[in-house]
């Protein structure tokens, strides 16, 4: 059999968002093609909590389940372990957007009505040697997500960024033996300062050595001074990416991103460029979680029917 080349939307990325919205695009008979490059963020993690019906679930396995849904539906493509390297609305006519796929050694070019980029983001980290042994396992980024496993805890909160003090207080919420540690690069202001240490909530300013710990499981941050402080558990503060290169250069320059590089759409996952749309984490506002990237891509994918038909209706 040939493969297709025209359809009606393209989705980058099969993460909860992409792969909900491909499975309401094809249930409104919408033809789709879904590839994925297999770089979920949230592989460093053994269990995602908060989906409803599926509290506790291997990501993996979330995946997956969603993934065999869609094999019931030949309206869907669905491209595994493949790179999206080019995005451009660059034609005339009905399928404006041109789409360049690599696949190992394959390379393949679609063309399709809508894109939506459900891409994710890509997490940096401080400059922590051994922080990926335990990211995942006892260091985590959303409280929301695997706070609850971790209540009254001794916990780290470790950052560089300028939401460290917000962001201590919402952990104190799972557990108020807390330590914030800025690594010496976090600037809180005095008076953010004060009223950590008013609620009880322990500062350290001093740069960060390494983390200590066996089999995944924190024990201590061990200061760069050689101090350690011991700790049970604890939350980072990632920088995130949004992975967008693949568009091209003109389109992404009329793209907006928000403060935390997130791309900015309309409340229905419209981007400024007609046609491409976001939903996920890749696009404001969160919070990022499963549950929420899933309703965004089912929410989008609703709204890109009614776009491809031209009209606007709530049911
Ligand atoms: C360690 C960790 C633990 C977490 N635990 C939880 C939890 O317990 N509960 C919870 O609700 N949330 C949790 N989250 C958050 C959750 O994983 C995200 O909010 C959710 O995965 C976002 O979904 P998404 O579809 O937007 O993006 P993602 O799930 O990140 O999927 C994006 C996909 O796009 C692909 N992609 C990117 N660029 C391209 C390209 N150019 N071509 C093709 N494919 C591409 C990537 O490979 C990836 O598979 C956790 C996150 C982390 C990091």
């Amino acid at each position: 059999m040939s493969e297709q080349d025209e359809f009606d939307c393209v989705i980058v990325g099969a993460g909860p968002a992409g792969l909900s919205a491909a499975l309401n695009l094809a249930r409104s008979r919408s033809s789709v093609l879904i590839a994925d490059s297999n770089r979920p963020r949230n592989a460093a993690t053994l269990k995602s909590h908060g989906f409803i019906t599926r509290d506790g679930i291997p990501p993996i396995e979330l995946r997956g389940l969603a993934r065999a849904e869609l094999a019931n539906y030949p309206e869907v493509e669905y491209l595994p372990r493949a790179v999206v390297s080019g995005v451009a609305r660059d034609r005339d006519g009905s399928h404006p957007f041109t789409v360049e796929i690599a696949r190992g050694t394959r390379s393949r070019v679609v063309t399709s009505r809508t894109v939506l980029l459900a891409t994710g983001l890509r997490e940096v980290f401080p400059d922590i040697p051994s922080l990926r042994g335990f990211y995942g396992m006892s260091v985590f980024s959303c409280v929301a997500c695997d706070g609850y496993e971790r209540s009254d805890q001794r916990l780290a909160l470790i950052g560089e960024t300028s939401d460290l003090h917000d962001r201590a207080l919402l952990i104190a919420r799972w557990s108020a033996n807390l330590t914030v540690f800025t690594n010496a690069v976090a600037v809180l202001t005095a008076s953010e300062e004060m009223n950590l240490v008013s609620r009880g909530i322990r500062l350290e300013r001093r740069p960060i050595g390494d983390l200590e710990g066996t089999r995944g499981a924190i024990s201590a941050v061990r200061l760069a001074d050689g101090d350690r402080i011991p700790v049970t558990g604890g939350f980072i503060r990632p920088v995130w990416v949004s992975n967008l290169d693949f568009i091209r250069r003109a389109d992404r320059d009329a793209l907006t991103v928000d403060r935390f590089d997130r791309l900015s759409t309309d409340r229905d996952g419209r981007t400024s460029i007609e046609g491409l749309y976001a939903s996920g984490d890749v696009a404001s506002p969160g919070p990022q979680q499963l549950i929420v990237a899933a309703g965004a891509g089912a929410r989008t994918a609703a709204i890109i029917v009614q776009d491809l038909i031209g009209v606007s209706t709530s049911h």
